[in-house]
């Protein structure tokens, strides 16, 4: 579980008219607070629900558009229709309205009072034909948002909503968010490579490259002392073998990988980096490659990618985000080994080092063996299985013509001791079963990287996608083969179409 520090907030909109008198108006304005007290008090989301204004004029209506538009805080916007409001009104703030909004179609009372009925009360609780007059313009303009039904106490609108604030909190780290890369991309690997003037434009996120040398000088400047008190928090949270702790080769190399996490999270801090990628190939000037270290920024919030791969690392810090003060940790995945036996066909996910241990079941164990793979010093690295469950692999792609959102929910079953395999290790049965999800997934272009998250379904990353603009396919338990290659064909036709001549 990742700690919320952001300060995000969602501003509440009531929308209304002159027409009904002050008085009605007034009990608008009363009703609209006390749904968004019901409201911030039930969802969980890390997220200030403020209520702003019934909104009753096409100027109130712009002015609170603009606003949330130049609000660093404002994520996004929930807007109810309490009454009727006539929605040429609403034309000019959603035209220029960037920030994502939910559609809340509520009334402030949940049944109708039969016996005390009037025309009094149909004159106040309007939503019925009022969020239906907001719905056509939307549908006019075209524009993408989600629409929320139900009485705003019941639980079931509280989750999606709850739902959809994550979303809000995603997209809005998405257009915000800094990635460094430390060397480029592994040589001639294609699904990790994408077009980063695109990605700036769909969703903001911007990339940095960095040769490691300009990472070098940061290490040179970690001083003894912070060494050490990292290595004494490495003592405390992480059994280590007598062994290690007795061979000044071993304990000299966890060493250098708290001088790794020390020196890259200076770097990341001072350029307002909240990602990173590394690779294996550019190491000049690394004793080794950021093994643990890289765990260890991971687990403290930063999204990383291995090999370049700076669409992982964006997406990886996205779920993190997204995922705040909920059950359960996120991780940079890959897909390693298959299990074949037909009575139950399952993945080993691992990486050659690089999995967050937010996901670990117990305590995990800082280990140091060497690497078969570029030919540097033997890397620290935590050791660990993951805790079983449900769980998403999602992955971002770059098609070309469009970015899409892969995701595939899998059931983390334990895994069985691996003696020989020093490296922390997940073992997923996908859904429906590996030989659908895996057709699916290759059929649709999937990565071999993801970001695995342990605390977000499906819907959260629904919401993400439709707020970003993006195609997202899902492999589920409803998932067939057929079906899925058709919406593969129809979403080619809606993405080539819908840009336009772009
Ligand atoms: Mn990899």
């Amino acid at each position: 579980m990742m700690k919320n520090t952001n300060k995000y907030e969602v501003w509440f909109v009531t929308g209304s008219q002159h027409l009904y008198g002050e008085e009605t108006l007034k009990q608008v304005e009363i009703n609209s607070k006390a749904v968004v007290a019901g409201i911030s008090g039930a969802v969980k989301a890390p997220v200030k629900i403020i209520f702003k204004s019934v909104l009753t004029t096409p100027e109130a209506i712009t002015k609170v558009c603009y606003d949330a538009n130049s609000s660093e805080d404002c994520i996004g916007l929930i807007a109810w229709m309490h009454t009727f409001s006539p929605a040429k009104m609403w034309i000019t703030g959603l035209k220029h309205l960037v920030k994502p909004y939910v559609h809340l179609h509520t009334q402030y009372n949940r049944d109708i009072p039969w016996n005390d009925i009037d025309m009094d009360f149909m004159n106040l609780n309007q939503s019925a034909h009022g969020g239906r007059e907001f719905g056509f313009i939307n549908a006019r303009m075209g524009i993408e948002r989600k629409v929320v039904v139900g009485h705003w106490k019941d639980p079931e609108v509280v989750k999606e909503l709850d739902i959809w604030l994550r979303a809000a909190i995603g997209r809005h780290e998405l257009s915000t968010l800094k990635v460094a890369r430390f060397g480029d991309n592994m040589r001639s690997v294609a699904v990790t490579e994408g077009n980063k003037v695109s990605a700036e434009i769909q969703f903001g996120l911007s990339v940095h490259g960095y040769g490691v040398g300009d990472l070098v000088d940061y290490l040179n400047n970690v001083s003894e002392s912070s060494v050490n008190s990292l290595f004494n928090e490495y003592k405390e949270q992480y059994t280590i073998n007598k062994s290690v702790l007795d061979d000044p080769q071993y304990i000299s190399a966890i060493k250098d990988q708290a001088k790794l996490e020390s020196g890259m999270k200076s770097f990341l801090d001072d350029g307002g980096f909240k990602a990173f990628t590394t690779t294996f190939e550019d190491l000049h000037g690394l004793i080794q490659l950021p093994g643990l270290a890289v765990q260890r920024l991971m687990y403290q919030g930063y999204g990383f990618g291995a090999e370049g791969d700076w669409k992982t690392a964006a997406l990886v810090r996205v779920v993190k985000a997204m995922a705040a003060d909920l059950k359960g940790g996120a991780s940079f995945m890959e897909d390693y080994t298959y299990h074949l036996d037909p009575k139950g066909m399952k993945v080993l996910g691992a990486h050659m080092l690089e999995v967050c241990s937010s996901i670990a079941s117990g305590r995990p164990s800082l280990e140091v063996h060497p690497l078969s793979i570029g030919g540097k010093a033997d890397p620290a690295r935590l050791v660990f299985k993951a805790a079983t469950g449900e769980a998403l692999n999602v992955s971002l792609m770059d098609l070309g013509n469009r970015y899409r959102l892969l995701v595939n929910k899998v059931e983390v079953v334990d895994t069985p001791d691996l003696p020989k395999l020093p490296v922390a290790r997940v073992l997923w049965a996908p859904k429906p079963d590996l030989k659908i999800a895996a057709g699916a997934w290759i059929l649709a272009g999937g990565a071999h990287h993801t970001a695995f998250t342990q605390s977000l379904s499906i819907d959260h990353i629904l919401d993400l996608a439709e707020m970003t603009g993006i195609e997202c396919l899902v492999i589920d338990e409803n998932t067939n083969l057929d079906d899925f290659k058709k919406e593969i064909k129809l979403n080619e036709v809606y993405y080539y179409i819908s840009k336009g001549i772009r």
